[in-house]
Parts: C-alpha cells; structure tokens; sequence
C-alpha cells in the first residue's frame, strides 16, 4: 500500500480498527466476570503443577484436636451417631463403600484442617469415578477429593475444588497410592437475628503445600447439579469425610478450633461518654503541634465544623510513598478526646480563654507531650 493509499483510506481504517479494539476489550471483561453452570465440561482446566517433595505425616501443633491418629475411630461416627462402618488397617481408614459417609463426634465451626489421604493403587475407573470422596465442613460445604493425577473431569469436580463451584488454581495432585495432604481454613457462614446469610463461608486450601483456593466464597451448601441455598444452622455441626464407593485412605487428620474475630473497625458503643462541642469551641484545639520547633514531624490539629481530626508524621511524603496519618477525636470532655479506632486518647491543655497550648496523646500504656507551635 503507498502513503496515498493509507491517506485515502485513513478514516476507514480507524473505524475497523476501533471495532476490533473494542471486541477485544468486550472478550476479555466477558472472560474475567465468566460465570459458568456447574460441571461445564468446557470450563478451562487448571494448569498442573507438581508439589515438592514433603514429609508427611505433618505432627499436630500443641493446641489442635487430633481426630484420627491411625489408630482408632473414637472421634467418629455414622449419621445420627450411629456405629461407623468405616475400616481401620495399617495405620489408615477407609469407607466400606456401603456409601455410609463418617462424621466427627464433635462439631465445628471455624476452624485450620489438616488431612492425609491417598487415591487407590491401581486406579480404577475415570472421571467422577477415579478415587472419588471428600471432606464436608459442618457436613454442608465440600472440598473434594479425587484421583486427579491425568484424570479428566470437569473443573469444578477434580481434586481441592470447592465442589460445583470453584476449581483449584493449580492441578497439584500426586499419582495414586502417594499420601497427599489438605491443609485448608474453614470460615463457617455468619447468619443475621432473622436467620438470612450475611457472611458466606470462606475457604483457603492449600494442596501439597501448594495453594489452591485463596479466602473464596461459597455461593451455598455445595451439591451435585444444584448448589444449595444458604439455610440457617447451628454455629458448630460435624465435619465429614464422603463415601463415594471408592477406597481413599486417609491417615492423621487434626484440627485447630480458630477464634472468631469480629471484623476490625470501631466500637460503635464509645465507653467514654461524648459531649457536643460548636465549631466555635473546636477552633481552640487547631493548630500545629510539635516536640521542638525544627521537629520534621507534626500532629495537626484540624476541625470540619463538627469534629476535629488529627493529621501526624511528615509534612512531605517520605521516601517509601507513605501518607500521613489521620486519626478521629472524640470529644469526652472539654480536654479529653477519644480516638476512634484506637484505644487511645489526647489530652489537651487548655487555658480558661484562647487556644490549646499542648497535646499529650496516650497510647500502648505510655504517653507524649508535643507542644503548639502554629
Ligand atoms: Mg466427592
């Protein structure tokens, strides 16, 4: 094409050229808010990895709850607290393959799992069918097990997805018969005064120390075909482990309870009580204040009209990008205020008229003065 060609034909071009940029960016926001139905065949595949090396048995730390140490099945039972039919040989358990699935005898509700399971030697059978079981958090929400060593299925269904939901990131699964090991952190669904979902529950696994669901959702109680829609339950129920008819093994399952924190923010019930201050009044505590005159950090005092708020640290930005602070002041009385987030408060001297000449802020059990200087 020569250069009067091009010219020609310039706004055409452009035209085309803004069609195919603009189909581009339609495909790939269509590909990061994908949705796909469960067990879509055609859903990507997670890319495989292969684990290093580990030892395991993994021992349990000091504060966790063995629930099977190869010995024994005291910790568990069959549904309704019935007899398990699960079998114990050789230091592991497996299901009978009566579809009998086994439960803990205690309930949980948050908690950090560790599990060791190994997929049958030879391996029989494909798809869904290849080393098939699971293990169910209050005996509702599934992280699967299954033979995935160069055994297709659909993604949402292999090994360490969230079944019917979610696939693992990586494809970290050992060949048959080689023990592997879950370590997941379970965070229950949360549930309002009326009984509606307001948290969903959270997973975190890591497969073969290879992490494979990072903190996700759930969009309800997982299940074959459908997922389940979020009903209210109790805060602690039974963990189980599934029996798909096929012999997994699984050997030293233990469990952290973790405490349930409550999102970080600030108490909403101030324990100190709160006065109304006018923006005449609150005009008294601004200013700068500082440990010395040539100080390079400052405490400024502001006020919006309604409160007063607290900028700290240097004036400029310093070398890692780093803002200044901000804290909010809540007045409990004319030389007192409370900081929001913090168990901390401020301490200003404050002559009968005029502005404040000092802060002292009181923090972690000790305290520091900085004196008005603007
Ligand atoms: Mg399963």
């Amino acid at each position: 094409m020569n250069r009067s060609t091009f010219l020609t034909h310039q706004p055409l071009y452009f035209a085309i050229a803004c069609i195919l940029i603009g189909l581009c960016t339609a495909d790939a926001a269509a590909q990061t808010r994908a949705r796909w139905k469960s067990h879509d065949v055609t859903r990507p595949h997670p890319p495989v990895v292969t684990p290093a090396a580990q030892k395991s048995p993994v021992p349990p730390p000091s504060d966790a709850i063995v629930l099977f140490d190869g010995t024994d099945l005291s910790k568990w039972c069959g549904e309704d607290g019935t007899d398990p039919t699960w079998i114990v040989e050789e230091g592991a358990m497996r299901p009978s393959g009566k579809g009998e699935d086994l439960f803990s005898v205690r309930p949980f509700g948050d908690v950090q799992l560790h599990l060791e399971w190994a997929s049958p030697l030879p391996a029989r059978g494909s798809s869904q069918g290849r080393g098939n079981s699971g293990v169910f958090f209050m005996g509702l929400y599934e992280v699967q097990i299954l033979d995935s060593f160069e055994n297709e299925t659909y993604a949402d269904g292999q090994a360490a997805a969230l079944y019917g939901q979610t696939p693992p990131l990586v494809n970290a699964c050992l060949p048959p018969g080689e023990w592997q090991t879950y370590d997941i952190v379970f965070r229950r669904p949360r549930f309002g005064p009326g009984g509606a979902c307001t948290e969903p529950v959270r997973l975190t696994v890591f497969h073969n120390g290879v992490l494979v669901q990072d903190s996700v959702p759930l969009c309800g109680g997982t299940m074959w075909l459908q997922p389940l829609p979020y009903a209210f339950h109790p805060d602690k129920l039974p963990l189980s482990l599934q029996d798909h008819g096929n012999p997994v093994k699984y050997r030293n399952i233990w469990v952290r309870e973790l405490r349930e924190e409550a999102a970080p923010g600030p108490d909403r019930t101030e324990s100190e009580p709160v006065i109304a201050l006018s923006a005449e009044q609150l005009e008294r505590y601004v200013g700068v204040y500082k440990s010395s005159p040539d100080a390079k950090s400052s405490f400024d005092i502001f006020s919006d009209g309604r409160q007063i708020h607290c900028l700290f640290g240097k004036h400029s930005r310093d070398l890692s990008g780093r803002q200044r602070g901000r804290v909010d002041l809540v007045p409990n009385s004319p030389t007192r205020f409370s900081m929001r987030w913090a168990a901390a408060h401020v301490e200003f001297t404050l002559p009968e008229e005029g502005p404040a000449t000092a802060l002292s802020i009181h923090v972690g059990g000790g305290s520091f003065t900085v004196k008005r200087m603007e």
